[in-house]
């Protein structure tokens, strides 16, 4: 951090920056503070990093911060294609068809799929042995100044910093610590299910079918298992003893595949959660020395896909304006703002309990998507077109290094 007086705690060293949260975000940051020339530790609570067993749609506004640490092509290779396929009735009868082409066309690049293990895998390889240290529950104790370093305190000791990144997820305690007065996350009126399986002998293309107040996708992965997730409105906080036989109540009439991947999964492979979102934003993403980033900063319902992909994007763009923190604030807060607004915006409309809302939505969509080309991924603009404040740190590598050899050689 450039900040005039402070002490630096780094004394000649690269600056020294502290991550608390190993998910998406953390890692992500991580990765590039390293790639940009910081010497990173990240703190994790849970045992390893291996996330949850589900699946992440990126698009290619993260796909370009991804490009940015020199993994993006990798991701790209990982990962399923998304688009092919549309919205449809639980009858299944088709509303809309979407096309993964055209949605590359219009954005630079695909939309793809793949599992969250893989991409937390490939982010975490981006960093030297020993940077990540798991089982560690870190507390930020003080967010730091321009006098003072930033302080995490851990069960083995406290670690000084001249950045904290506090990446650690919507029920971020640092955030608390920076704004008492936030009210924290809502519950956003629905609970989501998610299992990621292989379903033998399913031919199907993708879709999210909307019922009156719930929803189902199910989307196949490069490696052959097929994604599916569902929604319903619910009051927050239930639970079935079996969630699949939940599903099969709830969505085991649907077309499809839908009863062909709940006969395939087991009880243990339904994950259920209930979805949070924070309204009203905090107040800024940074007070001292300290940014919130990810989840921790924005959590949105997943009702866009984005909340991971803004994560990757916080990661850049907090790399690149390392040392001003309210130019990251500026850059970020608009923009994760809105995107979070129109995500509960769209979870009303497509989350719709009403029978008489489920048919004027379902005319609207249907009537829009004949009429105006291209109607449902315009729905994208200004979300998967969003690029990334610096080229690739690897192109700046080589740029750096070919100077330099100028030099030398006069
Ligand atoms: C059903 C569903 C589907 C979704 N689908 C998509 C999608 O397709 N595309 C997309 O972009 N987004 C999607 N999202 C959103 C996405 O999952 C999140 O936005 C993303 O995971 C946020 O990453 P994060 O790193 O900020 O937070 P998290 O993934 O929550 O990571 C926070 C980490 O911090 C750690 N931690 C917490 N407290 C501490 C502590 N005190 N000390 C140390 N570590 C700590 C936690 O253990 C955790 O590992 C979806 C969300 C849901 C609920």
């Amino acid at each position: 951090m450039s900040q005039p007086g402070a002490p630096n705690p780094s004394a000649g060293r690269p600056p020294a920056v502290v991550v608390i949260g190993g998910g998406i975000g953390g890692l992500a940051a991580a990765a590039a503070l390293h790639l940009s020339g910081r010497r990173v530790t990240v703190l994790e609570r849970a045992p390893s990093l291996e996330p949850v067993g589900a699946a992440i749609s990126l698009s290619p506004n993260a796909l370009r911060a991804l490009d940015v640490l020199g993994v993006g092509d990798r991701i790209r290779d990982l990962a399923a294609w998304q688009g092919d396929g549309g919205l449809r009735t639980p009858g299944g009868h088709w509303l809309a068809r979407t096309d993964a082409a055209a949605a590359a066309a219009r954005f630079g690049g695909p939309i793809v799929l793949l599992p969250r293990a893989t991409l937390v895998e490939v982010l975490a390889a981006l960093l030297p042995p020993g940077t990540v240290r798991t089982s560690v529950d870190a507390r930020l104790t003080d967010p730091g100044d321009a006098h003072r370093p930033a302080r995490v305190t851990t069960p083995d000791g406290e670690l000084e910093a001249d950045l904290v990144v506090a990446a650690d997820g919507i029920h971020s305690a640092s955030r608390r610590t920076l704004f008492p007065d936030h009210p924290g996350p809502v519950h956003s009126g629905f609970t989501t299910w998610r299992v990621m399986i292989p379903v033998p002998g399913a031919v199907f293309p993708s879709h999210e079918t909307w019922g009156r107040g719930c929803l189902w996708g199910t989307h196949p992965l490069k490696d052959g298992r097929v994604y599916a997730y569902a929604a319903a409105r619910t009051p927050a906080g239930q639970h079935a003893d079996d969630e699949r036989a939940e599903l099969l109540r709830r969505f085991g009439h649907w077309h499809h595949p839908v009863p062909a991947v709940l006969a395939a999964a087991r009880p243990e492979d339904v994950l259920r959660h209930d979805v949070h979102h924070l309204a009203p934003p905090p107040p800024a993403y940074h007070r001292g020395r300290t940014a919130l980033l990810g989840d921790a900063a924005h959590a949105m319902p997943p009702t866009l896909g984005q909340g991971g992909n803004l994560a990757v994007e916080d990661a850049v763009v907090l790399a690149h304006h390392f040392g001003d923190l309210a130019a990251y604030t500026a850059a970020r807060l608009p923009r994760a703002t809105a995107l979070t607004r129109r995500a509960v915006r769209v979870a009303r409309v497509n989350m719709t309990g009403s029978r008489a809302g489920a048919a004027l939505r379902d005319a609207l969509v249907t009537a829009v998507s004949r009429t105006v080309p291209g109607a449902l991924l315009r729905g994208f603009d200004g979300v998967a077109d969003w690029r990334p404040p610096q080229p690739p740190y690897a192109a700046v590598r080589a740029g750096r290094t070919s100077a330099a050899r100028r030099n030398e050689h006069g």
